[in-house]
């Protein structure tokens, strides 16, 4: 028992179909491979309480009541019942700053959610989870956070026989639009209520006290994840399973299974070897998040009016804004990927022109905007085309047209366009020194690169470079 860290457990003060009482199973022979100290300090924590007993599990915080959460999904489409079958909530911290998080152990043991599975995870997996995570919230991008690590001691049997780890993971909730669903379909009225104001309690306090607080709520968790879907479109970011239970109420980016960034600019880009429709392609993801935002609208029906026709026009009301809002997001994203202050008549067939020109040509998505913020047309097959040059004509023209100079533009730029991304190769580079030869230099450099991906400092140089093939890389989950 670990006296040092106290935390809350709000959870269970609701009804009791949404969780089980789970404590992590034992780690035989726990070991540290990577803890975040400037994430500990940010939240308050004693990086020193960090151990890997404590990441494992295997020293939980006195008083504390670890449980595994409920919920459901549509998986690819198809509603099934889900919970957390390998993830243990350790309870909710109070930062400093007052803000409420909640600490998760993923990978610590089998939960009565767990169905086939083993409730462990990978050590791969759970450094690329890290990885990718941490390279997200670089990227200014809403995100559950990793505080840590460690290898149990155990083996986990996948296609291979792999060494076990759990992921400490730190996120402003676990509520899902999958909680939702689950409480609309195996709970009464009063549960799914009691989960909303649960979550209007967590997330959104302003709209704690409205008359029409359900409906706002809908409109809220909405507004969130267009606006994150658009950042991740604006980045070339796939998440790979875009399931109901994987997109959080607090608009956070969640559970980094076959996520990927994309290196050459194709709307149909897929990494995740499971997706093979394409469900999950780049070009899908906001059309995706809306049908996800619809499912959560569906549970709250009847909370928003008694009589369901009434609910449902509502609803429709609200869900028909999401287009909209997405697009109005990423355009203004995309025209500071542009060096473009103010979006004006025409920028927005500008932005579709240059799209369409990348994607006909190959051309990478990361380096191309990159080469616009450094300024330097070369090494990029499309910049020497005929349409490109056209096209850069008319841009440097609108370029012109704006009250601030071009050295502000090109500055702005740079803030929104990354030198560098956690490309594939790098990532699966770095996690292969580290799980095959212990080593953790490369996923150490690669972090602390990633920590600030629009400096331009020379030291990033190395890391932009496009992979040799991206043909066949593929991603797994679940391991
Ligand atoms: P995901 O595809 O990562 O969103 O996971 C979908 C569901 O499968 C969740 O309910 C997970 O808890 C569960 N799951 C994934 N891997 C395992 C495992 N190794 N053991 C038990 N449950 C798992
Ligand atoms: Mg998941
Ligand atoms: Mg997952």
């Amino acid at each position: 028992m670990n006296k040092n860290i106290t935390l809350d457990n709000s959870y269970i003060t609701l009804p009791d179909i949404f969780y089980s009482k789970q404590l992590p199973a034992r780690a035989p022979f726990p070991k540290t491979i990577l803890v975040n100290n400037a994430l500990a300090e940010e939240l308050g924590i004693n990086e020193a309480l960090l151990s890997a007993s404590f990441i494992t599990g295997n020293d939980i915080p006195e008083n504390a009541v670890p449980i595994a959460q409920s919920y459901a999904g549509h998986q690819f489409g198809h509603f099934t019942m889900l919970g957390d079958g390998r993830a243990i909530l350790l309870g909710e911290w109070q930062t400093p700053q007052g803000k409420t998080v909640d600490l998760q152990l993923k990978g610590a043991g089998p939960t009565s959610y767990s169905r086939g599975g083993d409730g462990r995870a990978a050590l791969g997996p759970m450094v690329r989870e890290y990885l990718i995570s941490e390279a997200m919230h670089g990227l200014g991008i809403p995100t559950t956070r990793s505080l840590g690590v460690a290898t149990t001691g155990e083996s986990v049997y996948r296609e291979s026989k792999l060494e076990g780890a759990v992921l400490a993971r730190v996120a402003a909730s676990h509520l899902r639009v999958g909680t939702f669903q689950f409480a609309r379909q195996f709970g009464t009225l009063d549960d799914v209520m009691k989960l909303a104001d649960y979550a209007i309690a967590r997330h959104y306090q302003e709209i704690a006290d409205d008359e029409n607080k359900y409906e706002n709520f809908l409109a809220a968790v909405m507004e969130r994840q267009a606006k994150l879907i658009a950042k991740w479109q604006l980045v070339g970011f796939i998440h790979g399973v875009m399931n109901t239970d994987n997109m959080t109420i607090s608009g956070e980016t969640i559970d980094y299974g076959p996520c990927a960034f994309m290196d050459t600019y194709a709307r149909n880009t897929v990494y995740s070897s499971i997706d093979v429709q394409g469900r999950y392609a780049y070009g899908n993801q906001p059309p995706i998040a809306h049908w996800n935002v619809m499912r959560l609208a569906e549970s709250l029906l009847p909370l928003i009016h008694e009589e369901e026709d009434r609910a449902i026009e509502l609803a429709e009301t609200i869900l028909q804004k999401f287009p909209k809002i997405y697009h109005r997001e990423w355009m203004e994203g995309m025209c500071a990927k542009l060096g473009l202050f103010e979006e004006k008549a025409g920028d927005e067939q500008l932005v579709g022109e240059l799209l369409e020109l990348m994607e006909i040509h190959a051309a990478d998505y990361t380096n191309t905007f990159r080469a616009f913020a450094l300024n330097t047309f070369e090494g990029i097959a499309l910049f020497k085309t005929e349409n490109f040059l056209q096209w850069k004509e008319k841009w440097e023209v609108r370029r012109a047209n704006q009250e601030q100079s071009i050295s502000q533009s090109n500055e702005f730029m740079k803030q929104h366009n990354p030198a560098i991304i956690p490309r594939n190769y790098l990532v699966e580079n770095a996690l292969a020194a580290l799980v095959n030869e212990g080593n953790n230099e490369l996923v150490l450099e690669l972090l602390n690169v990633l920590k600030n991906p629009y400096t331009y400092s020379p030291e990033q140089e190395k890391y932009a470079a496009v992979p040799p093939s991206n043909d066949s890389f593929k991603t797994y989950c679940g391991t």
